[in-house]
């Protein structure tokens, strides 16, 4: 699907991202996160955004109101968008797992994996020109290697990921910054050069025929399971 989304309207775009958000609803790939989760946190923003961020995973407020980072790290964010010009509406906030890691653990390398292809297909259907991981867990995931947020942020390099080329920008998570006054202000500094990256050309995409097949998102069985149906509200997220 990767070639044919590249000739898809925006809107269009939007009508399918939200089919994955209503497949991601009743995904029970992660059957401890299903049977904890109060709501799958598929993302927010504009869903024709330049400018996507990925962070790690929901917490208890994002879980119990649907929505990432609305907690007190979502508030920073806020405020750093702001400082460059932007809003939530400009902009795509998503994570690497959709659905809170019970007690806040880290996420499981299995779960990040049966997760993947969502974050994926919101890459392909969004089409970013800049991605901006929020601390290590997004970073590591989406460069493919182990090397630390504090020796890759603030340096934009170009990766492609599912379908689609785009330039990745690690940086500090806002929740790390809260608690480190010198990280708050390399945040801050490395968010003031997102502009720049973001009136860059965009990378030339991958030739058709490179692009990968097509996932398949439905998920395995769902038996047992209730499967929660896409509010009218929700769908309105993006
Ligand atoms: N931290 C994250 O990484 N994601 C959220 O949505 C909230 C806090």
């Amino acid at each position: 699907m990767g070639s044919t989304e590249q000739a898809l309207s925006a809107e269009q775009r939007r009508e399918a991202l939200k089919q994955v958000f209503a497949q991601a609803q009743r995904c029970v790939r992660c059957q401890e996160l299903a049977v904890t989760r109060n709501s799958v946190v598929f993302g927010a923003g504009n869903a024709d955004a330049d400018l996507m961020f990925v962070g790690e995973a929901p917490g208890a407020s994002e879980d119990e109101q649907g929505l990432p980072f609305v907690g007190r790290a979502g508030k920073l964010l806020d405020t750093l968008l702001e400082e460059i010009g932007l809003a939530r509406k400009d902009v795509f906030i998503a994570n690497t797992l959709k659905c809170r890691p019970p007690g806040n653990r880290d996420p499981l390398p299995v779960e990040l994996d049966n997760c993947r292809e969502y974050l994926d297909r919101q890459v392909e259907l969004i089409q970013p020109r800049v991605i901006c991981s929020l601390g290590n867990f997004a970073t590591k995931l989406l460069r493919a290697d182990p090397a630390g947020i504090t020796r890759v942020h603030g340096r934009a390099e170009q990766l492609t990921l599912g379908a689609r080329t785009v330039r990745l920008y690690p940086v500090f998570h806002p929740a790390a910054a809260l608690r480190t006054p010198r990280m708050l202000e390399t945040l801050r500094e490395d968010f003031g050069r997102l502009p720049e990256l973001l009136a860059l050309p965009e990378p030339p995409q991958p030739h058709e025929w490179e692009q990968p097949p097509e996932p398949d998102l439905e998920p395995g069985s769902e038996q047992g399971f209730a499967a929660q149906a896409a509010t009218a509200d929700q769908l309105d997220l993006f």
